[in-house]
């Protein structure tokens, strides 16, 4: 019934690699955010060409914006012959560092074995590619659509996306009436969908102590120590309870479907920058534990740091001299997309047509940009759906498959069709 429309994305194959190509060879990595008014330049480019109205957004005075490194956004939009909810296609154009054991160069978007390589293959100008090409080859061959299509390349995902789409949210791009339904091309493998994330806890534990001379520490009072209680504790109650708590959430890999704690940092007592001479015999009087805690849609947030405050508040009766302090670094609230909302229906029904399946669905251990459209733009018809495989994410010798990519168009301009449309074909 799609006939004509996945016999476009057929002809245009040599051009989603050469566009996934040019893309990687930006090195837009971040941090510092190298390189992203030219790559979001190219994409606002190429997007005119074909009729879109193109606006570039900074993200003035975010984290890392400088005239040096501007946080620069590009969000297009195509209005159709008539009126109809818009469909948004959105893609973070920043990569992390390159980072050592590559055996091809990581910005040159070299083109193998039915593969593209390079930093952001997978993760994901892979996916911007493929959702560029969907929506063109939908253009083109149902020109009457009504609603509207929009395409945004946005900064600073790999850093909180407060540059990126945070700050667009912030100013409406993500909101009712302009914007109904998103769809977010991370590389969450091309037959899944994935509904959403886990939230997010970080937070800083300091511990106090005593400064005195390391021949004499019980003249002092040392903070390390009083830490390594705090560990031990953990150890003892607050992990097991964390591994008990199952989720309903389809989270993947497996291991993540439970609640978890990482000890980000910890940091005590002199610095080691007395290298390459030697450390002076001080009792540390601080040591600061950073953890990073992510939690289900089960739990409260304030539950969440009940369980750490509960368990720093009793050492603070039974341990003589203890004393904590405790400061927010980050909070992300769980999301999870409802299965049978508008966006999740029509890409499922592209999954099935393309790959005769039903997609899997899952849910993403980390959090992307869908915590920024839903809790500030207020949008719930959101998934994170592209080509790349999660497992290349960030890895040397990063790729994205061809193929991958041409099926995943397909399955998104189906699911465009739909949304738009509200059928498939003719
Ligand atoms: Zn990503």
């Amino acid at each position: 019934m799609n006939e004509k429309l996945l016999k476009t994305i057929d002809s245009r194959i040599d051009e989603l690699v050469e566009l996934t190509a040019d893309l990687i060879r930006f090195p837009t990595v971040n941090p510092p955010g190298e390189a992203y008014r030219p790559c979001a330049e190219y994409i606002g480019e190429r997007l005119k060409k074909r009729g879109f109205g193109v606006e570039y957004v900074r993200g003035e005075g975010t984290p890392g914006d400088t005239d040096r490194y501007p946080r620069t956004n590009v969000v297009a939009r195509f209005d159709g012959r008539s009126p109809g909810p818009t469909v948004h296609f959105n893609s973070h154009i920043d990569v992390v560092e390159a980072g050592d054991g590559w055996t091809v160069d990581p910005f040159a978007g070299i083109v193998k074995d039915g593969r593209v390589y390079g930093r952001g293959a997978c993760d994901m100008k892979g996916g911007l590619a493929a959702s560029i090409i969907a929506a063109e080859a939908f253009m083109d061959v149902y020109p009457d659509f009504p609603g509207a299509i929009e395409i945004s390349g946005t900064v600073d995902e790999e850093s909180g996306g407060f540059g990126g789409v945070a700050y667009l949210a912030g100013k409406g791009y993500f909101s009712k009436p302009r914007v109904d339904h998103v769809i977010i091309p991370e590389p969450l493998n091309k037959d899944r969908i994935c509904l959403g994330h886990r939230g997010v806890w970080w937070a800083e534990i300091e511990t106090k102590g005593e400064i005195a001379h390391g021949s004499m520490p019980f003249l002092g009072d040392c903070a390390v120590r009083h830490m390594g209680a705090v560990l031990a504790a953990f150890e003892e109650e607050l992990f097991p309870s964390l591994d008990r708590k199952q989720t309903s959430m389809p989270v993947v890999p497996e291991g993540a479907r439970r609640s978890t704690m990482n000890i980000n940092s910890i940091h005590g007592g002199q610095t080691e920058d007395f290298r390459p001479g030697l450390p002076s015999p001080n009792v540390p009087d601080w040591c600061r534990l950073t953890i990073d805690r992510r939690f289900l849609l089960e739990e409260k947030i304030d539950e969440v740091k009940g369980e750490v405050t509960s368990i720093l508040d009793r050492l603070k009766r039974e341990r003589p001299k203890f004393d904590y302090e405790i400061r927010d670094i980050m909070e992300v609230q769980p999301t999870m997309t409802e299965r049978d909302a508008p966006v999740v229906k029509a890409v499922a029904r592209g999954i099935q047509e393309i790959f005769d399946r039903e997609p899997q669905y899952v849910i993403s251990p980390g959090t992307y940009d869908q915590k920024h459209v839903a809790r500030i733009g207020h949008i719930y018809d959101c998934i994170a759906y592209g080509p790349g495989i999660l497992d290349l994410a960030h890895r040397p010798d990063e790729w994205v498959g061809i193929e991958d990519m041409v099926q995943s168009a397909k399955v998104m301009a189906i699911g465009l069709g739909l949304l738009l449309r509200g059928k498939l074909g003719h």
